[in-house]
């Protein structure tokens, strides 16, 4: 399996193997493969652009990468799983006093982009002809050194375009991390196995465990604000009359869930972080 050695995505992908329980072995400086401790995968460290090369050659049999690289290198791989971290999305941007306000604003102009496959092909979809300017790095400088109009690059937070005296017209394409394996690959109970654990890994993140407790009279309001999807548990307490509630929560609802649920009565109130989660 082949992760990223630097960059953005080396440490959290690092982690979700560790959180995933394979234990994989911390490599030393400088060297490039490590083993697991629990599982039966050989770690290979490589630059994030190369891993859909690597995978694609069938010099490993998966690796851990960027989609938008994926497309930008046109890579005969298969996607397996969407990690849920890495997210970004490819936009396009020009200065601030620039009167560009959509991508189709940025017709027979010229464009700086280090994602020029995915660019041309975007524009190409939308019926706007511009001329695409290929660099390697710092493409959110290329406008001031007059290099190109307008630039075409990953955003997450938007702060780099800011800082840069840029301005968003548009997303072209959005991207995360993603787990990629080869195509035609005839191993697949142990890709089986590496989908479902890092999976489980994955869903776990995203929810929380919460219980409560409520007087069975009010039992219905808190049901009616629980955000889950499957159905609660609801068990007796020793005091007669009141139950407790279980259920698997959005982590992204907790915030607003709590007070919603105090005003329906709930009390002693938990969250639990959810360590797996196969559905
Ligand atoms: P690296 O160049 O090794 O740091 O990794 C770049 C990869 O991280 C990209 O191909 C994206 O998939 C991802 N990424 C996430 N957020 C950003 C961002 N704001 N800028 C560049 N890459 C990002």
């Amino acid at each position: 399996m082949a992760l990223p050695s630097k960059g953005r995505l080396r440490e959290p992908s690092w982690s979700l193997l560790e959180a995933s329980g394979v234990d994989p072995q911390e490599p030393g400086e400088r060297v490039l493969q490590a083993h697991c401790r629990n599982a039966e995968i050989d770690l290979l460290f490589v630059r994030a652009d190369d891993v859909p090369e690597y995978v694609q050659d069938g010099v490993v049999d998966c690796g851990i990468t960027g989609l938008d690289l994926v497309f930008e290198r046109d890579s005969d791989v298969e996607v397996l799983l969407r990690l849920g971290y890495g997210s970004c999305s490819l936009q396009a941007a020009v200065s601030m006093e620039d009167s560009a306000t959509e991508i189709s604003d940025l017709e027979g102009r010229r464009i700086a982009t280090s994602h020029p496959r995915i660019a041309a092909q975007v524009l190409a979809e939308r019926g706007i002809k511009a001329e695409l300017v290929s660099v390697a790095g710092s493409v959110e400088i290329s406008p001031r050194l007059g290099l190109a109009d307008a630039i075409i690059d990953l955003v997450s937070t938007g702060s780099t375009l800011r800082t840069n005296g840029l301005r968003s017209v548009g997303v072209l394409f959005e991207s995360e991390a993603v787990l990629v394996g080869r195509k035609g690959s005839t191993d697949l109970e142990a890709r089986k196995t590496l989908t479902t654990v890092l999976g489980s890994v994955i869903n776990a993140r995203a929810n929380r465990y919460l219980l409560c407790n409520v007087a069975r009279e009010r039992l219905d309001d808190v049901l009616a604000v629980l955000p889950t999807s499957g159905s609660p548990t609801v068990m007796d307490l020793a005091t007669p009359g009141v139950v407790a509630v279980h259920a698997l929560v959005p982590a992204a609802d907790i915030w607003s869930l709590l007070p919603r649920l105090e005003r329906s009565g709930a009390s002693s109130i938990l969250t639990l972080p959810v360590e797996r989660m196969v559905p």
